[in-house]
């Protein structure tokens, strides 16, 4: 392998999840699988092809630069929605690759019949609301006008969503904040329909929602870090666990993340290991390198306090992170030789470092965490 480290994904965890999560909201609610920030650092491309291997065929991204990716990758049918940012002269390329995009402003929905007229195509849009997050969306004030235009250029525009999100379903503490949200959205939907103006599918729920308040699935959910196996927030964890009498996480992590042992040589008591003085040996020991450092993703947090797995063991980082590789300490684990697998997320032998522990390690939440490891480690497909 010409790279330091690889990513694995699982499919059979994917599987796993996908099947969880549509047993949970029922035959009637269809996922959206988000793909955003490099498929939450699983890797777009090939996170994408384990996903439609499951079965899954429609995927969110923030923005046009990822769903281009996914449309450059993918020779398939799946569905692409992208619901951020999309530069103007992009919005045709969108329509005439039926990729589904939101519209949260008068700009945007002008530009979308625009470039539908200049094209000959009808422009697949998710109309998002302003229903109390303040982040984007259309104002109540402003909806009389939008709905008129959509009239007057019905032939341009496939409403494809109505849409909102919530801010911060996750939390116990929002709780009125997002059931008044939930309001808003309902008020818009009624408004809208009075004009005829109706989507072929409504949603709201992220994973967080999707999991703590069922009413608000409508018809399509917009799943993201479930999928990845992940809990929104240990609230959401709990809430799930207790009202399905659950004591095993039930999902799966997709994710394992690994190296190879590079060196190994030993040092005297007494000595320091690494720069500076930030470890010392306070015994005889036996010390290797691990080509990770803090350019792949390896927090430099990890500084003297993170651990890897080598044939089945703990081992312990010595001193700091540098920038292309780690030491670890495996005075007590005689057996480890050069070339041998090194796990940095994941299983092995009987012990597992998950992101989460990692995450604690390191004070990032899953989501940052996992969108940090880089782009440029190779991803491969296991079962
Ligand atoms: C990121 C995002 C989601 C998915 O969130 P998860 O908590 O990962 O499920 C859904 N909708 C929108 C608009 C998002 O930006």
């Amino acid at each position: 392998m010409f790279h330091s480290s690889t990513i694995q994904l699982s499919k059979s965890a994917l599987q796993s999840n996908y099947n969880y999560i549509k047993n949970i909201i029922g035959k009637d609610v269809d996922i959206s699988c988000v793909v955003k920030g490099n498929a939450y650092g699983h890797g777009i491309e090939s996170f994408i092809d384990v996903a439609e291997m499951c079965g899954i065929n429609h995927f969110s991204v923030y923005s046009s630069d990822e769903a281009y990716r996914i449309w450059l990758h993918n020779s398939t049918n799946s569905e692409i929605m992208i619901m951020g940012w999309i530069d103007e002269p992009e919005i045709e390329w969108a329509i005439e690759n039926e990729i589904q995009f939101y519209v949260f402003n008068r700009e945007r929905l002008e530009a979308a019949i625009k470039y539908s007229k200049k094209v000959s195509k009808p422009a697949i849009i998710h109309l998002e609301v302003e229903t109390g997050m303040n982040r984007v969306g259309i104002n109540k004030k402003e909806i009389n006008n939008i709905c008129q235009t959509i009239i007057d250029n019905r032939e341009s525009l496939i409403i494809d969503g109505i849409c909102t999100h919530y801010a911060g379903a996750e939390s116990i503490a929002n709780y009125v904040r997002i059931h008044n949200q939930n309001k808003q959205f309902k008020d818009f939907v009624k408004l809208m329909s009075a004009k005829n103006i109706i989507a072929n599918r409504y949603h709201t729920a992220s994973s967080a929602a999707t999991i703590s308040y069922p009413k608000m699935r409508n018809d399509f959910v917009r799943i993201g870090i479930l999928m990845y196996g992940f809990w929104p927030s240990p609230e959401t964890f709990i809430d799930h666990m207790t009202k399905h009498k659950l004591h095993l996480d039930p999902l799966k992590r997709i994710i394992s993340w690994k190296s190879k042992l590079m060196s190994k040589k030993s040092v005297k008591r007494g000595q320091f290991v690494g720069y500076g003085n930030q470890f010392q040996a306070q015994r005889d020991m036996i010390v290797g390198v691990v080509p990770v450092g803090y350019s792949h993703g390896f927090a430099r947090s990890l500084s003297n306090s993170g651990h890897v797995l080598i044939k089945g063991q703990w081992a312990n980082v010595l001193g700091s992170v540098n920038m292309n590789l780690i030491i670890v300490g495996i005075t007590d684990i005689p057996e480890a030789e050069i070339g041998d697998e090194v796990v940095l997320i994941g299983e092995q032998g009987e012990r597992v470092i998950t992101v989460h522990s990692f995450t604690e390690m390191t004070e990032h939440i899953n989501y940052e965490l996992l969108t940090r490891l880089p782009d440029n480690l190779p991803r491969v497909i296991v079962e």
